[in-house]
């Protein structure tokens, strides 16, 4: 790799003056790789990797009695974990719970919320993640509605972003509406929208509000009670570097605490009397309610010591840094890799930014490719990103800088046209 015309002594400057520099050695990247893809699938720390062990070995040890009688009893580990998960979304500790998946949760609390709304469409937009479309369509056909008619899809005008005003367009432009979901961050842009403008607007005309988080919690502090947001969801694995799969959190105001889960269990029900089994299902007074099945353990244990890392950073130093890392990436993009043909296709406020930036190339697909063969761990994001997180608690500014180094040298050295764009999955 050879050096950009920036100077990297810059870059090892700003990262001994980093006060959370020191969190990297509790994480495993492995060896030679600069992983910039940490808004997919978090690493692992020491934390997480204890915390799985202490659960594997009650459960060795203790068998069944883990239930009530592990360091953190098993029984009420859900609870337990969204107490912990509460101060990242701005919640009180009832509000949040973790269960399920991500996108099982956009099936209840969609579910749910459709049910006690007073309209029947639902307005996403055309950025979404597709998965929060797959589900939320699937819950109006459960309604006997059609998708095609009441999901309200709010368009882009620069097919990177979705303005805020679009949104409240559509509220009053559909006297139907009952909900409004959009994410906090737009997976491929990165643009962080405005929850606070959606969720006014939203209860001024009567809607409810819900947002999914995955690309935002962990890295961006948020304040769902105070603004009163009605439901959330989110991964573990992405920022909260909670594993593979691991369990989803979900945060439900406390004023719909009593509502009828869409996908009502047992896992939801009263804790006091769920071991009475009756048949009749009386619903947790907490967010607690919108569990399904029982508590998958070791898809949670990981997330116990992970949020102990992100505790310990402290979530506004978090994002202190994230915008840092990412202000130095769009400026090195600026002055070294436009004339590369790279773009910067995230808004470039603070305010309007998550934690991963959009590099944009016509090439997109094939330089992530070559960037991954040289240990440049990121990802393609069709039609034309290369996306680029450098995550805050393991990423050094160094890196940042020999990353960008790294897509200046694939283009420059015409590298990347040995790889077919075609069917990776990632
Ligand atoms: C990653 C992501 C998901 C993933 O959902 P899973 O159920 O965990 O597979 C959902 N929505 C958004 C916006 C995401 O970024």
């Amino acid at each position: 790799m050879d050096e950009l015309d920036a100077d990297p002594a810059v870059a090892e400057r700003r990262d001994e003056a980093d006060p959370i520099a020191g969190f990297a050695e509790r994480f495993h990247v492995p060896d030679e790789q600069i992983y910039m893809d940490g808004n997919s699938l978090g690493p692992l720390s020491d934390d997480a990797e204890r915390t799985l062990d202490r659960v594997v070995d009650e459960w060795r040890e203790r068998g069944i009695e883990g239930w009530t009688e592990g360091e953190q009893p098993w029984f009420h580990y859900g609870e337990h974990l969204g107490d912990r998960l509460a101060p990242l979304v701005g919640a009180r500790e009832d509000e949040v719970v973790v269960a399920n998946s991500t996108t099982v949760n956009v099936h209840t609390l969609v579910g749910t919320f459709l049910d006690a709304a007073d309209g029947d469409a639902v307005i996403v937009n055309e950025l979404d993640f597709p998965t929060d479309h797959y589900a939320i369509r699937a819950q109006l056909r459960q309604c006997d509605l059609d998708p095609d008619e009441k999901l309200v899809v709010v368009e882009s005008r620069d097919g990177r972003t979705i303005a805020a005003e679009d949104v409240v367009a559509a509220m009053d432009e559909r006297d139907d509406a009952g909900v409004v979901f959009m994410p906090s961050v737009l997976y491929r842009s990165g643009q962080l929208l405005d929850v606070e403008r959606i969720t006014r607007a939203a209860h001024d005309r009567g809607l409810l509000a819900g947002f999914d988080l995955a690309h935002s919690v962990g890295v961006v502090p948020h304040d769902l009670s105070a603004v009163g947001v009605d439901f959330a969801t989110w991964c573990s694995y992405k920022y909260l570097n909670a594993g593979p799969g691991a369990i989803a959190g979900l945060y439900v105001n406390e004023r719909h605490f009593g509502e009828t889960p869409a996908l009502a269990g047992w896992w939801g029900h009263e804790k006091e009397t769920q071991f009475d089994l009756n048949m009749t299902y009386t619903p947790a007074d907490s967010a607690g309610a919108w569990q399904t099945g029982t508590v998958p353990m070791l898809s949670a244990a990981p997330l116990e010591g992970s949020l102990d890392v992100i505790h310990d950073a402290g979530i506004d130093a978090v994002r202190e840094k994230s915008l840092e890392l990412t202000d130095y990436l769009i400026e090195l993009v600026d002055d070294e890799l436009a004339a590369y043909g790279y773009g910067v296709g995230t808004p470039r406020e603070h305010d309007r930014r998550g934690g991963h930036v959009a590099l944009e190339h016509d090439d997109a697909e094939r330089i992530s490719l070559a960037l991954r063969d040289r240990g440049v761990v990121v990802d393609y994001r069709p039609p034309n990103v290369v996306r680029v997180c450098p995550s805050p608690l393991y990423t050094s500014f160094r890196d940042v800088y020999d990353a960008a180094a790294h897509c200046r040298d694939v283009v420059e050295t015409g590298e990347y046209e040995a790889y077919d764009a075609g069917d990776d999955v990632t």
